[in-house]
């Protein structure tokens, strides 16, 4: 009977210094005396991938994209080799691998491609062989074999990629919190964790700022059913967040967590000529440049002419606003400006889908404390207004707290029935 086997990924911060591997490979020797075979993930060190790509931009106010790649790789290597050294060290036979190594092909779209297919071939003949694998996380290949990457957080999504090419019974996200919070804890020190998130929430959740998880992580782990577990870095012995398909028979928290993107931009063009065909003008050239844009506003139409504004990650303003430029000339809108000052708001629950009155609420909550509504849009299970960044904090706090999400401690004398209450509100 072959052995069950756990794919463990581990951010930057818990690999950030030697001791943080050194207690990353203890707690690897431990995992393995249960007897699971293992296939380690890892990120690059902290800070290494911010640090090279300051260094490319000091270079080049423009840089490659596939030379971004090439850089940003190495970052992923060193954190394996160095992990994988400090196992041997310990007497496990281990063995560290880049992308191509473990056969992660990938389309060609540089620093954020997607991935294609695993060969994972020589991965299972190594675990065969009794060995623990460290993969360097975020990266592949195209077709052309030259190095790709996943776009920041990838390594969360090469760990998942590899739990469902290798059969895993489980996909491990080893971070620096203890799991997924109700807000971001850094900014809302009271927020709660949560033991179990639906796949459909931590999507919302992952793709409007919680940065917990790489939304495409989460896109696969619900495509192949893969259980994901949440959990600590640093404390052995914490249940962490199970990520998993949504139990019909259980309630659903009306508002399960607060999230609050600050890396968002927001374009307007002014003066658009209301026509067929503009909006197609304005975004075709965008999503050739694979631009993603995320909310739409399109005023009303006033003599013919109208505003259009829409937001993006702001990593992307600075090449959208050369493109923007360009085409404001060809549609002859009058003017084009941006802001980088602002951030994404939103309000996340399964129960939303039979709750009425949240959004209304939202805003309410909002106005109390005179934050500005600049955009909003809504699905299903969310609510995203774009405010003032500055207003961020405050704005996460008032409806963390008018939306009850803190962490409450239970009473002592409290049964164990109100205790489960409290936290499925
Ligand atoms: P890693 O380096 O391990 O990949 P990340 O920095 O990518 O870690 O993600 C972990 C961070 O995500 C936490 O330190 C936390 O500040 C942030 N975060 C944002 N929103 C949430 C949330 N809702 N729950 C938990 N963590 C969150
Ligand atoms: N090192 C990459 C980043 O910082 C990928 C990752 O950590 O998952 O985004
Ligand atoms: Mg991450």
């Amino acid at each position: 009977m072959s052995k069950s086997l756990i794919v463990q990924k581990y951010g930057g911060t818990s690999l950030g210094t030697l001791e943080r591997i050194e207690c990353v490979a203890d707690r690897i020797v431990k995992l393995r005396k249960t007897g699971v075979d293992i296939v380690v993930v890892v990120s690059a060190m902290a800070g290494e991938t911010d640090k090279l790509l300051k260094m490319a931009r000091s270079l080049s106010k423009n840089p490659a994209r596939r030379e971004i790649d090439m850089l940003l790789s190495s970052g992923e290597r060193i954190s394996s080799a160095l992990l994988t050294l400090a196992l041997q060290s310990r007497g496990i036979p281990a063995l560290s691998m880049t992308g191509r190594q473990i056969g992660l092909q990938t389309d060609s779209t540089h620093t954020r491609a997607r991935i294609k297919s695993i060969d994972a071939q020589r991965a299972r003949k190594m675990l065969k062989e009794n060995h623990v694998i460290v993969v360097a996380g975020f990266q592949g290949i195209n077709e052309e074999g030259d190095v790709t990457t996943l776009g920041r957080g990838g390594s969360d999504t090469s760990a998942v990629a590899l739990a469902v090419a290798l059969g895993a019974r489980q996909c491990e996200i080893c971070t620096d919190v203890d799991g997924v919070y109700t807000a971001d804890p850094r900014l809302v020190p009271q927020a709660r964790r949560l033991d179990v998130v639906s796949y459909d929430e931590m999507l919302e959740m992952a793709s409007l700022g919680a940065k917990v998880l790489q939304i495409r992580c989460v896109e696969f782990a619900h495509k192949y059913k893969m259980p994901l577990l949440v959990k600590s870095s640093f404390k052995e012995r914490d249940k962490g967040t199970l990520i998993c398909e949504e139990d019909p028979k259980m309630e659903q928290p009306v508002v399960s967590g607060i999230m609050c993107d600050k890396n968002q931009a927001k374009i307007t063009l002014k003066e658009v000529p209301d026509q067929p065909g503009i909006a197609a003008n304005i975004f075709e050239p965008l999503a050739s440049a694979s631009i993603s844009v995320d909310m739409i506003i399109q005023n009303v139409s006033e003599q013919g002419h109208t505003d259009l504004s829409f937001t993006l990650e702001r990593e992307e303003l600075n090449e959208a606003m050369v493109i923007m430029k360009k085409v404001a000339k060809k549609i002859h809108a009058t003017h084009v400006s941006s802001d980088a000052k602002i951030a994404k708001l939103s309000i996340v629950g399964a129960g939303m889908r039979s709750h009425a009155g949240v959004a209304a609420q939202i805003f309410k909550t909002l106005s109390a404390h005179k934050i500005n509504i600049l955009m909003i849009s809504t699905s299903e299970i969310k609510v995203s207004c774009i405010i003032e960044q500055k207003n961020s904090k405050l704005a996460v706090t008032a409806l963390h707290d008018i939306f009850k999400l803190e962490n409450k401690p239970v009473k002592k004398n409290a049964k164990n029935k109100t205790a489960k209450k409290m936290s499925a509100v």
